[in-house]
This record gives structure tokens, sequence and C-alpha cells, in this order.
């Protein structure tokens, strides 16, 4: 749970705003600090924030699995107003928001869709499963066998 607090806010009136700046050293799989800073704001009904950050997360090669730092960076805004029902709903609880769901959401809408420790990874042997990046396995060059190859010989046939 990531905690900020609404006791000053609550008590200003409509339309006031403040500024808050956090520190997190335990986001999961984030190397190193996760700071993110923001705006949390009055409304008639409610309460309103938004958040940018920015970290490094640690990623896997999409091609041979090693550890990647993926940049990390975005906004994300959310209310504890019900408004319309794609957006991110916040709950106040005790006079704290928890910023998670804001910052899981910025997680998954900045990660790329592929993940790659570089573009020239060669990725993993699919036999036996060596790093080709570190060097070259004994398995023969892949020849796979296309669907018809069995009914090839059944038919006695040699293409
Ligand atoms: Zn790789
Ligand atoms: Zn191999």
């Amino acid at each position: 749970m990531v905690r900020l607090s609404t006791v000053a806010i609550e008590r200003q009136p409509v339309g006031s705003e403040e500024t808050f700046s956090i520190t997190l050293a335990d986001w999961p799989a984030a190397r190193g600090p996760l700071r993110a800073a923001g705006t949390l704001s009055r409304l008639e009904a409610g309460l309103a924030v938004t958040v940018r950050a920015d970290w490094q997360a640690e990623g896997r090669c999409d091609r041979c699995l090693g550890e990647v730092a993926v940049p990390v960076s975005g906004e994300a805004t959310a209310s504890t107003v019900w408004a319309d029902p794609g957006e991110t709903h916040l709950q106040v609880s005790d006079q704290e928001i928890d910023l998670t769901p804001l910052l899981e959401e910025i997680e998954v809408l900045s990660w790329p869709s592929k993940v790659l420790c570089s573009e020239s990874c060669l990725g993993l042997c699919p036999s036996c499963g060596q790093n080709l990046n570190q060097g070259r396995c004994r398995c023969r060059p892949e020849v796979a066998p296309g669907p018809f190859a069995g009914l090839r010989d059944l038919l006695g046939k040699d293409d």
C-alpha cells in the first residue's frame, strides 16, 4: 500500500490543491527507489489525484530471459468520485488514499510491447536452452520437420 494522507486537503475549501512527492524503496521489481510526485485536489464531492512517476523496472528479455532494466515513466489521474466506468476509482480510508493502482497503471501503460536486452540478442537454443549470446551450443542447426513430413514418409514420396 502506498499511503497518501488526505488530512490536510480535506480541511481546505473546494478547488484547493496540494502537491506531494513520495519515494518508495520497496516498489515490486524496481531497480532503486521509485520517485513519484503529484497533486491532490479538493473537488465538490471528493478528491482527485494526479501522479507522475518514473523509475527503472526489472524486466526480462523476451528472447534470452536475461535481466533488463525497463524505463517506466508516465502520469495517471483518478478520483474518489464515481465518474465514467473506465476511469480508475480511488477510495479514502482512514484519511488515506492508496496510490498503488495509479502506479500500476503507469507501469502497465508504459511497458514496451517487446523487451529485449539488445536488438541483436540471439536468444536461447530451442533444443538445449544455451544462451546463444554467450556462445554456440553443440546442437545441429534447427531442422524443423514440416507438419506433412510424416505423411510424405507414408506415401513414400521424396521431394
Ligand atoms: Zn536477450
Ligand atoms: Zn543447443
